[in-house]
């Protein structure tokens, strides 16, 4: 099929959804959008096949909040200023969905920069973790931090991500290691959500580091988590729930205790797997229908194999690939011809990936991953969404999804991963409203 072929059949598709969507009513939309190209990112279907499912001098409405029309500016039911109560020139730029960063820790105390500093002076692992060092050194100073510390610590990270196109984040617990410390940590995380405009989804990582007051009982303190996931749950703080399996953290047997209580909860599961040797994570993930399993640099096949059978998306992340300056690659091959989805997250942690920046993952994606622009355009987008479990209505800009995009100086999508320190996201919007330096602008 020609590429014209291709795109005309696509801007058919839209026009139908479009006009579905409508429902025969005349009602006006609130907001037209016009003068853009769309990288709608929508898969399968017609869209099948056009690069970035792009739709060239394309049209974007808005309704309560939805997309209530995608498709060819030519195809529009009439002329802009008689469908919609506000009409705006997007003067030739690109839209793509809101982003999505899907895998992050970016509530906690304190930072690692001393310690960066101290390995680059050879101060070896072990000289770092008796000086009190490493993660429980961030364990120590989350739970030292109050509530409004750790929010105001946070707040800057999130608004870095906010700046360069991210209208969804997930925050993961993970450094409280007690109970309470960890629903604290999920408080920020809510009541951040809440006062940004931005969707949070909150993942409950108790099982992240054997705390202190464990050393030497992993199985005790899994114990503890277990007995501890009815009440994380009741708390109505979670979204998820997670755990690092490796053998310096948690065992697949442990990892599957945890899974089993989560599952009992109702809570979805995912899981930091095969990091730095292949602790079968991915295929524990799909033993439980786990949303993703993230990180895969040692995966084998058969995890990859029994992740595409349940769904479970890929969660690369190559910021921690990169700081950790590790060296094997996760399975791309395998990881695409089984077709399971990938994604692309920051990581945002202060150990293994100090990063606030979405576009440099979208670059390291690309470089040291060898994925293509339009891979990690779409981890960032729709299988961003599918690893949150949001993809029937984030993701893609599709008739009937929350109207959450973004508005590029950019002459071809390709440019949000090629620039390396260059932001060119112009316009940012939230469930049909316009953010202006982090703030909603009704209706633009
Ligand atoms: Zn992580």
């Amino acid at each position: 099929m020609s590429q014209k072929n291709r795109k005309g059949k696509a801007s058919e598709l839209y026009r139908q959804l479009g006009r579905r969507s409508l429902g025969g009513s005349v009602q006006m939309w609130d907001d037209l959008w016009t003068g853009a190209h769309l990288a709608t990112m929508a898969a399968g279907g017609a869209a099948n096949g056009v690069p970035y499912g792009a739709v060239e001098d394309g049209a974007l409405a808005v309704a309560g909040g939805r997309l209530a029309w995608v498709g060819a500016a030519a195809d529009l039911p009439g002329a802009p200023e008689t469908l919609a109560r506000r009409v705006h020139d997007a003067a030739g730029a690109w839209i793509t969905p809101g982003l999505v960063d899907c895998h992050t820790h970016l509530v906690y105390g304190g930072d690692r920069a001393r310690e960066f500093e101290l390995r680059l002076t050879g101060a070896s692992y072990e000289q770092i973790a008796r000086a009190g060092g490493g993660i429980r050194y961030t364990v120590e100073q989350t739970r030292k931090a109050s509530e409004e510390a750790l929010y105001a610590s946070a707040l800057p990270r999130l608004r870095d991500l906010l700046a360069e196109g991210v209208t969804t984040v997930e925050i993961k617990s993970g450094y409280g290691l007690t109970l309470e410390d960890e629903l604290k940590m999920l408080r920020v995380a809510r009541r951040l959500g809440a006062e940004e405009p931005v969707t949070v989804k909150t993942t409950y990582l108790g099982a992240h580091a054997i705390p202190p007051e464990f050393d030497r009982r992993p199985e005790e303190y899994i114990d503890t988590v277990v007995a501890q996931m009815a009440e994380v749950a009741a708390s109505g703080l979670a979204d998820a729930v997670d755990g690092f399996c490796e053998r310096i953290a948690f065992y697949p047997e442990q990892m599957a205790r945890v899974f089993e209580a989560a599952t009992a909860a109702g809570l979805p599961v995912k899981l930091h797997a095969d990091q730095l040797s292949d602790s079968k994570g991915a295929s524990l993930v799909a033993r439980y229908g786990g949303l993703s399993a993230d990180h895969l640099e040692y995966s084998c096949e058969e995890g990859i194999r029994a992740m595409a059978l349940k769904g479970a998306v890929a969660v690369l992340l190559p910021g921690a690939f990169y700081f950790l300056r590790e060296t094997r690659l996760p399975p791309i091959e395998a990881i695409r011809r089984h077709g399971v989805p990938i994604a692309i997250a920051t990581d945002c942690n202060p150990g293994s990936s100090p990063c606030t920046s979405i576009l440099l993952m979208l670059n390291m994606g690309c470089t040291l991953f060898r994925l293509t622009p339009e891979e990690v355009l779409a981890g960032v987008t729709r299988n961003g969404a599918r690893a949150l479990g949001l993809e029937e209505t984030h993701g893609t800009l599709e008739p009937g999804k929350v109207a959450d995009f973004v508005i590029w100086n950019i002459a071809y999508p390709a440019e949000l991963a090629y620039r390396i320190g260059h932001n060119p996201c112009r316009l940012v919007v939230k469930e049909g409203q316009v953010v202006k330096d982090g703030r909603v602008v009704r209706g633009g």
